[in-house]
């Protein structure tokens, strides 16, 4: 199942993207089951959304190999956790912003798991029930900013620079997806998510370890090899097998 969050007369609804291409909409968020409402939409008449509203976006550090070997860092012990602001979230579509104080801002195309009841403390066996589905995240970041700054708040935390979408795949197995990055048409990155050092369900189970998640919340999974940078103009695409596309375009704000 496809769920996609859309607008439609001025609201923002969820729904159900079937095989045809057409939007069944949701009465309630999907998080406590999928109640169908009346009517129709048509994906072309609609403009997506972002597929959530995550309380909060869990990114995770060197978490594919042959990215960590790209950068020549050790492979971490645990996961590497870091936050990302709600109002960093943008919707497939939508423009990614430059940020004056950066000189150097990149993609990172990454698969991200998207939570569907509140998790905390539980275990790894269990964590497949925590999770709605997956989508693709763009994990854009100021990349001077992050090597200046200790902290990724800045370098990751500007308004625009968490785009989601285009919608939540729900009955997918998550184990051997191949997950690319396209700037302008030419293929930057090219792996698959046999790559992750710790999978989806070690994530949900270790996060849910330190802070509760939220129906909706995002874990960013983390990149692989082949990161680089956009420049204003640019067009993005992250795309991920059995999800779908997710592009952006790239502009300096106005
Ligand atoms: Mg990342």
């Amino acid at each position: 199942m496809r769920i996609v969050r859309f607008l439609a007369n001025d609201e923002a609804r969820y729904g159900v993207l079937d095989a045809k291409d057409e939007i069944q909409p949701l009465k309630a968020p999907p998080f406590e089951g999928v109640e169908h409402d009346e009517g129709r939409f048509l994906l072309s008449e609609v403009e997506l959304l972002a597929p959530c509203e995550p309380s909060k976006i869990v990114g995770i550090g060197l978490n594919y190999r042959d990215h960590a070997k790209e950068v020549g860092l050790e492979l971490p012990k645990e996961p590497m956790l870091f936050l990302m602001p709600d109002t960093a979230v943008i919707g497939p579509g939508r423009t990614i912003r430059f940020p004056e104080m950066s000189e150097r801002v990149d993609y990172e195309g990454e698969l991200g798991v998207v939570i569907g009841r509140p998790a905390f403390r539980i275990k790894k066996e269990e964590a497949a029930d925590y999770i709605l589905g997956y989508t693709c995240f763009n994990d854009v970041t100021a990349r001077d900013l992050q090597m200046l700054d200790t902290q990724f708040t800045r370098s990751k935390g500007f308004d625009t620079f968490a785009p989601i979408g285009p919608w939540i795949v729900t009955d997918i197995d998550p184990g051997s997806l191949d997950i690319e990055t396209y700037l302008n048409g030419t293929r930057k990155q090219s792996s698959n998510t046999r790559q992750l050092l710790f999978d989806p369900l070690h994530l949900v189970h270790f996060v849910s370890w330190v802070m509760t998640l939220n129906p909706g919340d995002v874990i960013a999974s983390g990149t692989p090899a082949g990161i680089g940078p956009m420049e204003p103009g640019d067009r993005v695409e992250i795309r991920i097998q059995g999800i779908g596309s997710l592009v952006n375009e790239v502009a300096s704000w106005e």
